[in-house]
């Protein structure tokens, strides 16, 4: 386990993935009954935008710097929430600080909510306790994803949502241990809503990815992708995607909405370009005649 989130926090993938993933939460808290959060990677819940790591990257400048400048000029409610959350923690404690998913889903939850955090490397694991252990209803399980999600669910709130945010460092060339977890998890609990992020390197890649989603046969799969720089250029992460399973009624058209107003915002690139599509809306069960799914390989 190489990968630190610590040196990527508060770049343009992760405004994107934070302000859909309050979406999703947002959506969730509509009604009373209580939810269940489930974090598979969680990192260390904040992050010192001030110390060596963030420094030397600086990608938070063309994430996190780009969206409060454009901000300034109005923004949609979403994306002022999470803005919000940013500077919530500016005031709870000195320094430049910036939330995780962990960090963000425990402070939207109400008091019937439970989240269960799950990080595999011990460092992060120990921050994550000491950033997000004063909380109520909050476990926190050094354990590895793979095998934790599908022990802990479904979870007895039966309602609730499932982030998958890998850091892809085996599962960069077709994603498919992703899916693999995906298939397991939805065949234990079908009801609950999944996201999983992952990045935008290269679009051949993509196209494996959602064939072998397609052909889990899974109904309701939301495709969402916001590239920042054109999908094939060579020179590292160019967009970012999130798979939305059972999404809330309309998140197609929130999402929309949001990467209208995102996409300028995070990039002048003029092939700067977002997407937002179904790859399963409803449950494919073949009809007859039907053709077969084309293998995960072809
Ligand atoms: N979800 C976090 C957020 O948005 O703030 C960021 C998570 S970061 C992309 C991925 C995290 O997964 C890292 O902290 C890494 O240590 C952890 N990790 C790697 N392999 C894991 C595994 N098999 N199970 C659980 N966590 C793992």
């Amino acid at each position: 386990m190489n990968y630190r989130h610590h040196f990527h926090a508060g770049n343009f993938a992760d405004v994107v993935k934070h302000v859909l993933l309050l979406g999703l939460l947002d959506s969730l808290a509509r009604k009373d009954t209580p939810y269940c959060y489930i974090d598979t990677h969680a990192g260390c819940g904040l992050y010192d935008l001030g110390a060596s790591a963030a420094q030397r990257t600086l990608e938070f400048k063309s994430g996190l710097g780009r969206i409060k400048t454009a901000a300034a000029n109005g923004a949609p409610a979403l994306v002022s929430a999470y803005l919000k959350a940013v500077s919530t923690i500016g005031s709870e404690r000195s320094g430049f600080w910036y939330p995780g998913s962990p960090w963000l889903a425990v402070n939207a939850a109400r008091a019937q909510d439970r989240s269960i955090l799950m990080e595999l490397h011990p460092e992060d694991a120990g921050l994550l306790k000491q950033h997000v252990s004063r909380h109520a209803n909050v476990s926190i399980h050094q354990r590895d994803a793979y095998e934790g999600l599908t022990a802990l669910i479904p979870p007895k709130e039966k309602r609730g949502l499932v982030l998958i945010d890998p850091p892809y460092e085996q599962e960069r060339d077709d994603y498919a241990p992703v899916v693999e977890l995906l298939k397991k998890a939805h065949a234990k609990w079908p009801t609950g809503m999944y996201a999983i992020w992952f990045p935008i390197k290269d679009h051949h890649a993509i196209t494996r990815f959602y064939r072998r989603l397609r052909n889990t046969g899974i109904p309701k799969i939301l495709a969402t992708e916001l590239c920042v720089l054109p999908p094939d250029n060579q020179l590292g992460l160019n967009g970012t995607g999130m798979i939305v399973v059972n999404p809330p009624w309309h998140f197609d058209q929130t999402a929309r909405n949001l990467f209208g107003w995102l996409t300028p915002a995070l990039s002048d690139h003029r092939q700067a370009e977002w997407k937002v599509e179904w790859l399963n809306r409803e449950n494919p069960e073949k009809p007859a005649g039907a053709k077969k799914p084309v293998d995960d390989d072809e």
